[in-house]
């Protein structure tokens, strides 16, 4: 997934999977917050279903994605907010940090903080298994996250990024159920047969651009499947969390 592609973000639609999401943000913004940013804001799908009611600014550094978004935009980085300490009475980001690196994402949570007068909220995907989302390219071999997630995440996690000085209000883990593979049996499925994530949207290699990914199945493939049902776990798709300052 390029961020910075064009592609990208004209096909970005998840259409029922991300409308729960936004009615879950929208219920959980507190009702004294009138100035939000949506920071890493993406193609707008929130910035723009809220700008009627607050006074929102959706930040990306994508300009493809950017022109998606018809509420007020800055093109900029979650590490580096062109904006002034206390902005904002709430500082949001959704499905954002889990692209950084370890060392983003800590520059990123700061720079939330420095620019929130109270509240910060975050979404990410819950307790997501990176491997089970890895493709393997066919012509170079890289071995790949397709959605180029970084991290993965839980309640305790995030409230150890936020640090002391903020206080959890409320967290949802919501939408959609999906099977988390234990890692061995990942494990088995990617090393033994060849079963590497199959992406049901455009995707290239990001070291040698083919689009073409080792995707076997046979019988035993078959097996495994049926095995990953039955002995899997099923989590909910993201984690929604709100924090006061203070
Ligand atoms: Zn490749």
């Amino acid at each position: 997934m390029d961020l910075h592609q064009k592609q990208t973000w004209d096909e970005y639609d998840r259409g029922d999977f991300l409308s729960q999401k936004l009615s879950a943000v929208q219920k959980l913004i507190p009702k004294e917050v009138e100035t939000i940013l949506d920071a890493g804001c993406g193609n707008g799908v929130i910035t723009n279903a809220l700008q009627n009611d607050y006074d929102i600014v959706g930040l990306d550094i994508s300009e493809a994605a950017l022109q998606h978004v018809t509420a007020p935009k800055m093109r900029g980085s979650i590490t580096q907010l062109p904006f002034d300490d206390e902005h904002f009475h709430l500082c949001m980001c959704h499905e954002v940090l889990e692209h950084l690196s370890l060392q983003d994402q800590d520059q990123a949570i700061k720079e939330l903080k420095r620019c929130a007068s109270k509240y910060i909220m975050i979404s990410v995907p819950y307790k997501e298994k990176l491997q089970q989302h890895y493709a393997k390219c066919a012509n170079c071999d890289c071995e790949f996250h397709v959605y180029g997630h970084l991290q993965s995440y839980d309640q305790n996690k995030l409230n150890a990024m936020l640090g002391p000085e903020y206080r959890m209000v409320e967290t949802q883990i919501m939408g959609p159920q999906q099977m988390r593979n234990p890692a061995w049996l990942t494990q088995i499925k990617q090393r033994y047969l060849g079963q590497w994530f199959h992406p049901d949207f455009h995707l290239t290699c990001p070291r040698c651009g083919a689009d073409n990914f080792v995707h076997k199945s046979n019988f035993l493939t078959k097996i495994t499947n049926a095995l990953s049902w039955i002995i899997s776990s099923r989590e909910s798709y993201w984690l929604l969390a709100l924090y006061l300052k203070g």
